[in-house]
């Protein structure tokens, strides 16, 4: 089987290229490297059965060219992590938006199962119970820039649900809850590689919030062969499927606990939200997936607990 995998160079995307090759695939990446790295391939860089190319999901005959003739697509690139979608808004945006349509667009073209990733982000806040148009707890304000990367995924997953279906192409749409594992880097604000890296270099460990706030961290180990699983399913064609963690900790106790489990004596300190990502910036109390969904389709039941996870 031949996989092309968007955003291969990414930390999932690396994690997943190397399974689909230990299964015995082939695997084209597609990565413009912009948050990815060719040392996330560096298992697999000498495999034959590895091609990489280095280009821009924008780029339409380019998808189009390494899409036709496979036998699977895996959509990860994405423009990610906050700093990224603050910082450079229109770019997300056109990532995220065009660049998911150049792929699906392809993968239906040529009649190929696809697979979009999403984001729990789709969910928004998640504790509105009356709405104004000052509200900011859905996705964020549309009109702020943080705003751009929750919906534009929540817009990829109508594009590949509506192509799905009209088409009659398999498709699933997988919706990622906190994946965390090595290679994931704590440069774009994902927290628990930032933790890690403030602990091992000695420096305070910054909490943004209150730290009260709690999460689920899921690992990679456990996420990416469910992947392979799902576009097999045919029960999970055109639906979106949860995929994270269970272990529920705040962020507060996350940091007590990279510090106690790498034996740092950095310091906790505390930073507003709208000093780390800008004004008006804030985020939800809980995350917590529910995966029965994916439990029912594929057996998905996450394996590896958070010391497991940071270890
Ligand atoms: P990542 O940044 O490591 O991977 C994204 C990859 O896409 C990178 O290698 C980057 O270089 C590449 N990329 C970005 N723009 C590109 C472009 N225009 N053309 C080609 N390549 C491009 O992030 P990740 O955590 O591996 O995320 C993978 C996918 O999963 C993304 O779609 C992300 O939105 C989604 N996701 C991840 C999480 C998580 O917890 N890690 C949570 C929710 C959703």
């Amino acid at each position: 089987m031949k996989a092309v995998i968007t955003g291969g160079a990414g930390f999932i995307g690396s994690h997943l290229s190397d399974h689909l090759i230990a299964q015995g695939h082939e695997v084209v990446v597609i990565d413009d490297l912009s948050t990815g790295s060719l040392d996330n391939l560096s298992r697999i860089r000498s495999s034959p059965a590895l091609r990489f190319v280095q280009g821009d999901i924008l780029d339409r005959d380019l998808v189009d060219s390494l899409v036709e003739g496979a036998d699977a697509v895996y959509h990860l690139a994405a423009a990610v992590g906050v700093h990224t979608i603050v910082d450079n808004p229109l770019r997300s945006l056109r990532t995220n938006l065009h660049g998911t349509e150049n792929v699906v667009e392809a993968a239906v073209r040529h009649r190929v199962p696809y697979m979009v990733a999403s984001t729990s982000e789709v969910y928004g806040k998640n504790d509105a119970d009356g709405l104004t148009e000052h509200d900011d707890r859905i996705y964020g304000s549309p009109l702020k820039s943080r705003w751009s990367y929750a919906a534009a995924k929540g817009l990829d997953e109508l594009v590949a649900y509506v192509h799905g279906t009209e088409s009659d192409v398999p498709c699933v749409i997988t919706r990622f809850f906190n994946v965390v594992g090595p290679r994931q880097t704590g440069r774009y604000g994902m927290v628990v590689p930032r933790f890690v890296d403030q602990a091992v270099s000695g420096e305070p460990i910054t909490v943004y919030g209150t730290g009260t706030q709690r999460r689920c961290f899921g690992s990679v180990f456990d996420v990416v062969p469910t992947l392979p699983r799902l576009l097999e399913t045919p029960e999970a064609y055109h639906q979106a499927v949860n995929l994270g963690g269970h272990e529920e900790i705040s962020i507060k106790g996350l940091a007590d606990r990279v510090v106690e489990l790498t034996g740092s004596e950095s310091e906790i300190t505390y930073m507003d939200y709208e000093e780390a990502y800008g004004e008006g910036y804030e985020d939800m109390q809980r995350r917590y997936p529910d995966t029965s969904l994916a439990r029912r389709l594929i057996g998905y039941e996450p394996t590896r607990d958070l010391n497991a996870i940071i270890d």
